[in-house]
């Protein structure tokens, strides 16, 4: 089976289009996402794009912060500051990654907890690691675990699952929701010792390393889910190329399902930040 993210994250978009309306409805409320972009990244460009396209698209309100690649990291707190203080916004999204004379985690620090919509906050973090409510939980994650959950059915406890990456974004927070969801949880890195046995043992792989198609074939236990999150840009043939952190080609005769790349959890990641939005603007606005 191929794990459809594209459909995944159409659904998922159809479901909070209504949900705005009814929030509009119930409580006058429409959600707002600002998303704030520094410099000129063609790739973070993109992105951005398409989260200002995706958050129209479902109802809710977007705007764009563009500041120029050698702005202060003061003029950005300093917007960070307005936007945590102006009632009509619930999301903010800094897209990264940012220049390197501005710090990452003092920018993160500096959003409002509550409207920290890509759940990068220690508070946030804090309370996903605490298993409290009211974390906004990192995006791409979630969409990992709504993807492994269109093929394993919502029951995931007792399940093994290797995930390969422990970043911040991604593997740590992946390993706390398969736990949350009662699954026996390995996260392997670049130290991991005999990494294709352990692997061998997952019934569940989420592969989060930045390698391409470096998971092969031979270390995936037959009928396993695999869950690919990478993104990486090759050249084959001459012609260039989107691939995953997965051998695709060769890991799909072996395993019951996969998520394609693209086409896998790339699409569910925006559709899981206008989630957060929605979230955000319910519990706080
Ligand atoms: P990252 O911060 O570079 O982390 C990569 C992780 O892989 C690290 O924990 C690293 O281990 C581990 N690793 C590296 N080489 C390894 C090896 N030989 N064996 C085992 N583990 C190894 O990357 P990331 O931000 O988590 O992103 C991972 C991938 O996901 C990238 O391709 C990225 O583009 C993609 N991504 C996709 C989305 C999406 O929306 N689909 C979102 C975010 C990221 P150490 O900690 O020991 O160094």
């Amino acid at each position: 089976m191929i794990i459809d993210g594209k459909q995944a994250a159409a659904d998922l978009r159809q479901s909070l289009a209504q949900d705005v309306v009814q929030l509009k409805a119930d409580k006058n409320i429409t959600p707002k996402l600002v998303v704030i972009l520094v410099g000129e990244d063609p790739a973070s460009q993109v992105y951005v794009r398409n989260k200002i396209k995706q958050t129209t698209e479902v109802g809710m309100i977007s705007a764009e912060i563009k500041l120029a690649r050698d702005s202060s990291q003061q003029l950005l707190l300093e917007h960070l500051s307005q936007l945590n203080n102006d009632d009509s916004v619930h999301g903010i999204l800094v897209q990264l990654p940012l220049p390197s004379h501005i710090d990452e985690s003092a920018v993160i620090a500096a959003i409002a907890p509550e409207k920290d919509v890509d759940g990068f906050h220690a508070m946030n973090s804090g309370r996903l690691l605490n298993g409290e409510a009211g974390a906004l939980v990192p995006c791409t994650p979630q969409g990992c675990i709504i993807l492994a959950k269109k093929h394993l059915g919502d029951d995931l406890s007792g399940k093994h699952a290797v995930i390969i990456g422990r970043s911040n974004i991604v593997g740590k927070p992946v390993a706390l929701l398969l736990l949350q969801e009662n699954c026996t949880v390995t996260i392997a890195h670049s130290r991991t010792k005999n990494l294709p046995e352990v692997c061998q043992q997952a019934d569940i792989v989420v592969a989060a390393v930045g390698k391409a198609e470096f998971v092969k074939a031979s270390w995936i236990k037959s009928g396993a889910t695999v869950i690919d999150v990478g993104i990486n840009r090759i050249e084959r043939d001459g012609k260039a190329k989107l691939v995953g952190d997965v051998d695709y080609a060769n890991v799909a005769n072996v395993c019951s399902a996969i998520t394609p790349v693209p086409g896998g959890v790339g699409p569910m990641t925006i559709a899981c930040l206008l989630k957060n939005t929605l979230e955000a603007a319910k519990r706080y606005g």
